[in-house]
């Protein structure tokens, strides 16, 4: 069953809002059972709208737009869905009530483009939206669906979760589509590939495999389509049983969560606490980590080191160390995370020294080589490592290695 995605607004045109409605709906279409053929953003023109849909119909079961339903003169969706269904706006009471309730609520009171959005259009099924006042549309012809949702993601899918799924289930025949992303770390794509190979080989054509890398993560994605969802589920545990052989120490996890999440669990479940002493990657670690809504359980807080004077003052690192070695070195980063367990009182903490770049690296550490230690009362580990040129990108694989490293010191050394 194929879908295609217009986004419509001139904001994403050029370029001053990124679109995440269609990625987000993307996922969603494709987990029910959509094939989504194409993703299309286009202007608020009338124009433009009636030809996206028009040709999209032709190709495609699904027709879903986002953007342009609101009360603003901008806002012409509506208006120009009703042109290419013949239809005619209507006064809707449940839109009006739906519309005063939520301003009510707000303290607003309605005003006369307020008023407007009550009149929806007579043909269509509406779509109630609980976090806005631009309610979905809703049409058929053809046996195929059209379906127009506000542009602002949260109001957006509000709708598509309550009202749309379970209509687009009782309409359409979908197939069974079933998807299980395994996040891989500690590892580059091409080495894991290569691991992979034999595995990939003997995997039956049904079974589809996409490396989906970011800095210092793969996401490898596992998928089935057109099987009943238990088949599907058992022949992927199968496999991934099999991945788990092949690359133990690699697996952060066989469902799509993050790295901070997985600390996360761990440590709530050993009652243990953490702590960060950050230079290079100036709090990025203890911002990741505090993502995570609950890590107040876990997390105690983050000591930003960046001059070598807060290496010493807060975290004890003895300044003739940093004078023979440098900041960026074994011994610092070693200390660092010493220091930063005992100013801070936790079971672990993690310490990062490098140079980020892009400016700044010398013959003997170059922008991008980084040192990483974990330490605990007990122990203290550390490992180098040389990233690119890319500050940013050295700063996001600096923070996944050091997860990456602190949660396979949790798991194989305490
Ligand atoms: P409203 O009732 O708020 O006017 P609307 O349906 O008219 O809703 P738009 O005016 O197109 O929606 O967009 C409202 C806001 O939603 C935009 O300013 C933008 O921030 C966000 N938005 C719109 N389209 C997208 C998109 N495709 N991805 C992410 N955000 C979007
Ligand atoms: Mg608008």
């Amino acid at each position: 069953m194929k879908a295609k995605i217009i986004t419509i607004g001139d904001e994403l045109l050029i370029g001053q809002v990124v679109d995440t409605n269609s990625s987000w709906l993307a996922a969603e279409l494709t987990k029910i059972g959509f094939n989504v053929s194409s993703i299309l953003s286009i202007s608020d023109t009338s124009d433009d709208i009636a030809k996206a849909i028009t040709e999209s119909e032709k190709e495609n079961e699904l027709t879903i737009l986002t953007g342009g339903l609101g009360p603003t003169k901008d806002d012409i969706t509506k208006t120009t869905l009703c042109k290419i269904f013949n239809s005619q706006l209507k006064f809707n009471e449940v839109v009006y009530a739906d519309v005063e309730a939520f301003l009510a609520q707000r303290g607003v009171e309605m005003n006369h483009l307020n008023k407007d959005q009550a009149l929806f259009p007579a043909d269509a099924i509406l779509l109630r939206n609980r976090h806005g006042t631009a309610p979905g549309i809703w049409l058929e012809r053809n046996n195929r669906v059209i379906i127009s949702l506000p542009g602002v993601p949260w109001e957006m899918k509000g709708i598509f979760k309550h009202e749309i799924v379970s209509r687009l289930e009782d309409f359409f025949n979908l197939p069974e589509n079933y998807y299980q992303t395994i996040m891989i770390s500690g590892i580059g794509e091409s080495t894991l590939a290569i691991k992979l190979e034999n595995w990939e080989n003997q995997l039956p054509k049904y079974v589809k495999v996409a490396y989906l890398p970011s800095p210092g993560l793969i996401r490898l994605r596992l998928g089935i389509t057109n099987k009943p969802a238990t088949e599907s589920h058992n022949k992927l545990e199968t496999e991934i049983k099999k991945l788990y052989k092949i690359i133990p120490k690699n697996i952060v996890s066989d469902t799509e969560v993050s790295l901070q999440e997985i600390i996360g669990k761990l440590l709530n479940n050993s009652n243990k606490t953490i702590a960060t002493a950050e230079s290079c990657s100036g709090g990025n670690i203890a911002k990741m980590i505090t993502s995570v809504p609950g890590c107040s359980q876990y997390f105690k807080g983050s000591i930003i080191a960046y001059s070598n004077e807060i290496k010493t003052k807060l975290l004890n690192v003895n300044k003739q160390i940093i004078q023979e070695y440098g900041a960026v070195s074994k011994q610092v980063v070693e200390a660092m995370a010493i220091g930063a367990c005992k100013k801070l009182n936790t079971d672990y903490a993690i310490a990062t020294s490098g140079i980020a770049g892009p400016e700044g690296g010398t013959l003997n550490k170059p922008v991008g080589y980084i040192w990483i230690a974990i330490s605990d009362s007990n122990n203290t580990i550390s490992k180098v490592f040389q990233f690119g040129k890319e500050r940013e990108v050295n700063i996001k694989r600096t923070s996944i290695a050091a997860l990456n490293m602190l949660r396979e010191y949790i798991i194989y050394n305490s």
